[in-house]
């Protein structure tokens, strides 16, 4: 494997590492710089070896399709606030480049002495970023003489700062590698992507909004797990085409007949729930009951049942390897935690009988929320990222030009 360990001879060596900055912003100050911390391990191990980096990240979006609103998304999503955060997680300085290529950002390369760091804005403000474009990319290959790629949460797109450079780097013989980030998530991930005899029951629970947005893992898993279980407002549409009453649930009309498609085909491995969690509103509910089988009138699901949690904790307790993507209710709203944190705590019973993962953006945020990280083997940072190596059988373009 391309990783860390492979880079040699460092000391004085211009490394673009590709990090994920992409941190959550709230009127320009950092609300979480959790995305910062984990990029740390790789950063000092860099540093620590004489190398003098060149640090690349998007931050947010930048619509160059609307020219009337980059101007103030440029503003919004300036990568200056990481940089100062980066300083003093570090304890060194960082210089911040304001140009994202030509002259001014290369007086700055070439200013840089070993170990010193140097984070280059916002990559996104580059039109080309999204399109791969080929000069962009030789562009900021020029500037270095190796590549390390540690933002797994962008590893799914193939863009000039994830694909383009390394691409190009590979091809001119010069070393790329994954750092520690990204390794961890290839490791954890391939391990709920190509599951051993031994590594079984194999247990994928799914949940979270949309049935639409989840349609190719949901294939993937059910060739490869024992059971699936099926949580969330994605139950609804399961339901509706079965012929059940959802009340006022949402559901999806133009996958129904892809639900009855997966149920037919899933042979029993399918779990649904048996109950449910009803309001009459989602905003400031005045009512909430149990509903069994059905929903009845006009109620709406938000979360699964008691006896679902106790049916879908039995399953995962016998599970000797879980993928878990999407939460099984409104987790945001207080009533409706239930289902979610029945999951986060039946996974603490496993502990290390099973190699337990989570991935999505929101089931991770969950778990953190209820206090549940250090339970799971792996929780991706990766939201879409991790939802698309379980797509792909285990592939990334971001990665896959490195170790491919
Ligand atoms: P992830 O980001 O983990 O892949 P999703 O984005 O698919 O998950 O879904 C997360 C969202 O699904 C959450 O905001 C949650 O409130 C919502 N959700 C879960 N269950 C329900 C439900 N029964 N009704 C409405 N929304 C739900
Ligand atoms: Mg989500």
């Amino acid at each position: 494997m391309k990783n860390l360990a492979t880079l040699t001879n460092l000391k004085g060596k211009k490394v673009i590492v590709r990090v994920d900055f992409n941190v959550p912003l709230k009127e320009g100050k950092i609300r979480d710089d959790n995305r910062i911390v984990a990029a740390l391990p790789t950063l000092q191990f860099l540093i620590k070896q004489g190398a003098r980096l060149i640090l690349l990240s998007h931050l947010g979006k930048i619509s160059h399709k609307e020219p009337a609103k980059v101007e103030d998304e440029k503003k919004k999503n300036n990568l200056q606030v990481v940089a100062v955060r980066l300083g003093e997680l570090l304890k060194q300085v960082v210089v911040f480049s304001p140009d994202t290529k030509g002259p001014g950002l290369q007086t700055l390369v070439n200013g840089l002495k070993d170990g010193q760091v140097l984070l280059v804005q916002n990559t996104r403000y580059e039109v080309g970023e999204e399109k791969n474009d080929a000069t962009l990319a030789q562009a900021w290959a020029q500037l270095a003489d190796a590549f390390v790629m540690d933002a797994f949460g962008s590893a799914h797109r193939a863009h000039a700062s994830t694909f383009g450079i390394p691409e190009l780097l590979k091809k001119q013989g010069k070393p790329v590698a994954i750092g520690f980030l990204v390794e961890k998530e290839v490791k954890s991930l391939a391990k709920v992507v190509q599951v051993n005899p031994s590594d079984r029951p194999y247990v994928a629970i799914m949940g979270g909004f949309k049935v639409s947005d989840k349609i190719k893992v949901i294939d993937q898993l059910l060739a490869k797990c024992d059971y699936v279980l099926i949580g969330g407002a994605m139950t609804y549409t399961f339901l509706k085409a079965q012929g059940k009453a959802i009340g006022t649930s949402p559901f999806e009309a133009d996958q129904l007949d892809y639900a009855r498609g997966v149920i037919a085909k899933a042979k029993g491995k399918l779990i649904f729930a048996d109950d449910y969690v009803v309001s009459d509103a989602f905003d400031n509910p005045t009512k909430i009951e149990t509903h069994e089988g059905e929903i009845r009138g006009a109620m709406m699901g938000m979360d699964i049942g008691p006896k679902t949690i106790a049916k879908f904790t039995k399953i995962i307790l016998q599970a000797k390897t879980i993928f878990w993507n999407g939460p099984m209710g409104v987790f945001e709203k207080p009533q409706f935690t239930k289902g979610t944190e029945a999951v986060c705590q039946a996974v603490r019973t496993l502990g290390k009988k099973a190699f337990t993962v989570c991935g999505g953006g929101d089931s991770a945020a969950a778990v953190a929320q209820f206090g549940y990280m250090n339970d799971f083997s792996h929780v991706s940072t990766g939201g879409g990222a991790s939802l698309e190596m379980i797509e792909n059988a285990g592939h990334l373009p971001g990665i896959d030009v490195i170790l491919g």
